[in-house]
């Protein structure tokens, strides 16, 4: 049996579970259309969603188009973004991004991670989570910290890199499925499967899980 094939049928088993212990997972940042994720991804860097979520509650009110963004005094941006940290490299971003909407895309988010990728500050992460969870389009799926952690311990890769994780994934993981996939992985990572001291005793994963049983066997030797 191939080794895709392999992740494929260990997929099959695992998604089914996920889907059933966080029956409402979803994407943690806040908005109401494609700009609002957008900028919140784009705040999100090197900051927790909580934060993101608190800072963007009043900033959406205030800024309502990509031409708000785009037309605002840089310091005033920086002012009210500060407390998400890299502030000036994001407000720069978030500018320039506005700008580049208001010029080529009629003001509007494009659809196509192409066009994403060309706006500034948007890279394929973020493009992914604006495309899988704005528009229900699945082209890729998001690696983060947690993803990348629990995907290597279920054996559904070896790689370090997020690049060739997503590509291991993509094989295995139904496409439906592309934008779900990193939300049931992040709410497991938060709840069981966290980076250190994982709770697999209690874990719903086990026996399908080539690291849990090693981290059990290592336990029972303390
Ligand atoms: S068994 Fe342990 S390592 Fe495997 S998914 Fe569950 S918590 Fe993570």
């Amino acid at each position: 049996m191939t080794v895709i094939r392999r992740r494929q049928e260990r997929i099959a088993v695992i998604l089914p579970i996920l889907r059933k212990l966080y029956p409402d997972a979803k994407c943690s940042l806040n908005f109401k259309n494609p700009l609002q994720l957008l900028v919140a991804t784009i705040l999100s860097a090197q900051c927790t969603d909580e934060r993101v979520n608190k800072v963007t509650e009043g900033l959406f009110k205030k800024y309502r188009s990509a031409g708000d963004y785009a037309s605002v005094p840089r310091e005033e941006l920086e002012k009210d973004i500060q407390s998400t940290g890299f502030f000036r490299n994001k407000a720069k971003s978030i500018r320039a991004m506005a700008q580049a909407l208001v010029d080529h895309h009629g003001g509007q988010v494009p659809r196509t991670m192409e066009e994403l990728t060309d706006l500034a500050g948007v890279g394929h992460k973020t493009a992914n989570v604006v495309l899988g969870n704005a528009f229900d389009i699945n082209v890729g799926i998001v690696v983060d910290t947690h993803v990348a952690r629990i995907s290597g311990r279920l054996g559904l890769t070896r790689r370090d890199d997020p690049v060739k994780i997503e590509r291991d994934l993509m094989e295995a993981v139904p496409k439906e499925h592309w934008t779900l996939w990193p939300h049931l992985l992040i709410q497991h990572g938060r709840a069981l499967c966290t980076a250190r001291n994982p709770k697999c005793e209690r874990c719903p994963l086990l026996q399908y899980c080539p690291a849990g049983k090693v981290f059990i066997k290592e336990r029972k030797k303390d």
